[in-house]
């Protein structure tokens, strides 16, 4: 039965994973995986977190099953984290969530469910992308193509390129856009430069999916929702996925959300009902738990000021590190000018290694990064920050 199953190349962020885990160095780094860590190199549980778990574990629960689109006030809470308390859209009924397993079901979801428009339509993803978009959207059976997006001799974004890109597409195709803090590159558009997205989207006719794994990262939970707030405003149909692996630190909770914008709430009725459909047949309800804690924070007033508390301390510690890894690789003697570090937001650099160069970083010091160059910046800290300046700077002499 199985004499033709060939092997699957390792996914490129797990395996590395596994061979920073089986590294017997004391002093190695992992900089691979998109995870933030605290100065102590340890994934945090956050305050706000643990409060709301501990009072939701004194209750002793019974473990029912949610609704197929999960509980309502974490889908609640996840529409007025986008659009705001008082957006007209959640007042209008044009807002459909479902909690997702994590970003990733989120965007898989939201994929079966457009695939079952029967468009006959692309999606397409920015060049660069995270790993798993592609592998996303062509399970779901969607053809994939690429956006022009960055610029390495910039270091930013190419959007003439991207415009062009866009203006190319054939109408419904689908177009995944980083709302904030892009993976990998760090590199945004602007807010004028998402008007104008918009206005592309609208005249050809594409259907927007923005992907939002990273909101409060950048500036803050408000400001790095500007660009679901521009398209909200836009009066477009189009698709949102939530990730709170990164803003809770609940990775391994796989806590998620759809929400898909509509014209009315008669659209909205058909819309959710036929993504239940999609959710039923892939894992017929989500899990409890990290939801439950989720919509706790964000529903109460005390938590959620605690969390953005939190989310705030974590974006403070990235920004640090950006601004000591600059001044740390000019120190160790780099001709390169590495301030483009800062400009970058999120929790990722593109760092503009060769694959070559992050090889011999692995081999000879134990760092590991992605071999696009990707270093994750949250996994710095003040204990392994001049290791890395260091190893980089003899790297590059
Ligand atoms: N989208 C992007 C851009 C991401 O970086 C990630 C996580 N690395 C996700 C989606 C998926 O997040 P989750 O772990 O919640 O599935």
């Amino acid at each position: 039965l199985f004499t033709s199953v060939q092997l699957a190349p390792k996914d490129p962020i797990f395996g590395l994973t596994e061979a920073y885990v089986a590294d017997q160095r004391a002093d190695k780094v992992n900089l691979g995986v998109g995870v933030y860590t605290t100065d102590e190199g340890k994934i945090p549980l956050l305050q706000a977190v643990m409060q709301a778990e501990e009072t939701l574990v004194a209750k002793h629960a019974p473990r029912g099953y949610v609704p197929i689109e999960g509980p309502n006030p974490f889908n609640l809470a996840v529409q007025q984290l986008l659009f705001g308390a008082d957006s007209d859209l959640i007042k209008e009924g044009r807002v459909v969530t479902a909690e997702g397993i994590g970003g990733t079901g989120a965007l898989r979801i939201g994929a079966d469910f457009i695939k079952r428009l029967n468009l006959n339509a692309p999606a397409a993803i920015s060049n660069p992308t995270w790993e798993n978009h592609r592998g996303i959207f062509e399970s779901a059976g969607f053809e994939v193509i690429e956006y022009t997006y960055f610029d390495g001799n910039t270091r930013g974004v190419d959007f003439a390129g991207m415009v062009k890109s866009l203006e190319s597409f054939p109408a419904n195709t689908t177009v995944v856009l980083h709302a904030c803090c892009h993976n990998p590159t760090g590199a945004d558009i602007t807010e004028a430069q998402w008007v104008q997205v918009i206005e592309i989207c609208k005249a050809k006719k594409l259907i927007p999916f923005l992907d939002m794994a990273y909101q409060g990262f950048a500036d803050g939970i408000e400001q790095d929702g500007a660009a679901v707030r521009l398209f909200a405003k836009s009066g477009m149909s189009f698709f949102v996925s939530s990730s709170f692996s990164k803003s809770f630190s609940l990775y391994g909770e796989r806590v998620g959300a759809l929400s898909i914008i509509t014209e009315s709430k008669e659209e909205s009725t058909r819309v959710m009902s036929q993504l239940k459909r999609v959710i039923r047949t892939n894992y017929s309800n989500p899990p409890t738990h990290g939801a439950a804690i989720t919509a706790a924070v964000l529903n109460s007033p005390e938590l959620r000021k605690l969390w953005e508390d939190e989310l705030a301390q974590m974006r403070e510690r990235i920004k640090s590190m950006r601004e000591a890894l600059v001044t740390k690789l000019a120190a160790a003697g780099t001709k390169q000018d590495f301030s483009f570090i800062n400009e970058q937001r999120g929790m990722f650099s593109y760092s503009g290694l060769s694959p070559e160069q992050v090889e011999r970083l692995q081999k000879e010091d134990g760092i590991y990064a992605l071999s696009t160059g990707r270093i994750c910046v949250a996994a710095l800290n003040t204990k392994n920050i001049d290791k890395v300046a260091t190893a980089i700077a003899r790297i590059l002499a």
